[in-house]
């Protein structure tokens, strides 16, 4: 299920990044003030009176080649447009209303798009005469917010939540692998797409009243059926948020959300850039099954070596994802373009992989056997069983005597041994500790 985006919007200093930090903290009430908030986590998610959602700070959207305030915070409002379910337009009770406030608020408005104002800065709550002003924008009553002491964020959030639209189901079938192309600009995804689609009669949804439809791209090919999510973003070329790094992020992030497999594309001819990573960690966390498609290998200089070289390099960048399976190919001219999809079917199934609990338990036995559970201040970890209580990503929990004492290093090794016996290739694997109750 994707989560819905809420997106922060507003001129710089009026507080967005304060607010983002402590939306995204773990608990509301206790973050601490962050001084010096860094400009990098533009990202996150949180949740609140049992909504899950992702939230953006567009002010952290840098607008590549665009000095001027006004024209970027312009942009990050029409990202904020395109991309977000609500937007929380955030003002500065101290500064008052200004002429860049009513110039974002007017683009606001004529999208349509469901606004919460958030004034913020107050912070004396006795001091309302400076919020109802904002009354003015025409966006309904303004939440006084104060981002230094962290009070009537629980308002704001609930306002923004009450404005959500309602939770849609997915429109496809549990038989329907959706794949989500990633990687940055110009590393050929939508040539992959356009190559995986070939000659292929390209099914057409029935399912209308969905906007689903219209970004994604469904296909079939051997009896197995896919989509390919938010093809339609890969379309749109040329306009501005495409040139920005960090909104092909937000981009993408969306797309991962409501994928069961990822393919993380690189760039063969350029080779792995911290870009790469950080996306790649998205579809990681995210819980998704995951393949890496080097792209562009037809132009590639190679000897017999080239290929083992690529691939510890990837390795070594990527150890975290150590799992995923590599592909190199090109989109340009098919070359070794059939290996990807029984690839993609591959991870798809070992994502949805259910192990049954005795045959789990044998595994583990073994490995406990082997090398036995290190002991921590005198106590040493006993394992009583473990069972698999999801799948997608296949998630294990095991009991234990005293889940303190469990090791990472040791957890790692289960994980290992638990590969080795069962594959769960292109996939991540949770592992939790519980206490045997
Ligand atoms: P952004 O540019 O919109 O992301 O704004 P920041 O979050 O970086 O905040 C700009 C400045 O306003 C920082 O110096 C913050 O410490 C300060 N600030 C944020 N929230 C409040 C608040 O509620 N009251 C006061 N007085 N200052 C705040
Ligand atoms: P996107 O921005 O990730 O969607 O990338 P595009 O699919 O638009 O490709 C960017 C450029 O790389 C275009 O000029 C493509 O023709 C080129 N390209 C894409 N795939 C390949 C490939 O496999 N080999 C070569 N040589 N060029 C490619």
């Amino acid at each position: 299920m994707a989560r819905p985006v809420i997106a922060i919007v507003g001129r710089p200093n009026v507080g967005k990044s304060t607010i983002f930090n402590r939306v995204i903290g773990d608990r509301l009430a206790i973050v601490e003030d962050k001084p010096g908030v860094t400009r990098d986590r533009i990202y996150g998610t949180g949740e609140w009176s049992g909504r899950a959602f992702s939230i953006v700070d567009t002010g952290g959207i840098e607008i590549d080649g665009e000095d001027e305030i006004m024209k970027s915070v312009r942009m990050q409002a029409e990202l904020a447009i395109e991309e977000a379910d609500v937007i929380i337009f955030m003002v500065d009770a101290k500064a008052g209303m200004t002429h860049a406030d009513d110039e974002v608020a007017q683009m606001l408005f004529r999208s349509h798009k469901p606004v919460v104002v958030a004034v913020n800065k107050v912070d004396n709550f006795n001091r309302m005469d400076d919020v109802y002003e904002f009354y003015g924008l025409g966006f309904g009553t303004p939440v006084a917010i104060s981002g230094s002491h962290g009070t009537g964020i629980g308002d704001l959030l609930d306002a923004a939540i009450e404005k959500l639209p309602e939770q849609v189901d997915e429109v496809y079938d549990e038989d329907v692998i959706r794949v989500a192309l990633i990687g940055r600009p110009n590393v050929g995804k939508s040539s992959l797409v356009n190559a995986l689609l070939g000659e292929e009669r390209v099914i057409v949804s029935d399912i209308a009243g969905t906007t689903r439809d219209a970004i994604d791209t469904p296909f079939e090919r051997d009896g197995q059926k896919y989509v390919l999510i938010d093809t339609a973003g890969m379309r749109k070329r040329g306009k501005v948020y495409e040139t920005t790094e960090k909104y092909s992020v937000m981009r993408s992030m969306k797309a991962i959300e409501r994928a069961d497999v990822v393919l993380i594309l690189i760039n063969g001819e350029e080779g792995i850039i911290d870009q790469d990573k950080h996306i790649a960690g998205y579809a990681h966390e995210a819980g998704k099954a995951s393949v890496f498609v080097v792209n562009k290998w037809d132009v590639v200089e190679k000897d017999e070596k080239t290929m083992q070289l690529f691939t510890e390099d990837l390795r070594d960048n990527f150890l975290f994802m150590h799992y995923a399976p590599i592909v190199y190919l090109s989109a340009k001219t098919k070359q070794r373009l059939h290996k990807l999809l029984p690839v993609v079917n591959h991870v798809s199934e070992q994502h949805a992989l259910r192990i049954q609990t005795h045959v789990l338990n044998d595994v583990i036995s073994d490995a406990v056997a082997i090398n036995p559970p290190p002991t921590d201040k005198g106590k040493r970890l006993r394992i009583n069983y473990a069972t698999q209580v999801a799948t997608k990503p296949p998630t294990i929990v095991i009991f234990v005597n005293d889940p303190e004492i469990m090791h990472f290093s040791y957890e790692r090794y289960l994980e290992n041994k638990i590969r080795a016996a069962f594959n769960f290739d292109g996939t991540p694997v949770r592992l939790f500790t519980r206490r045997k109750s």
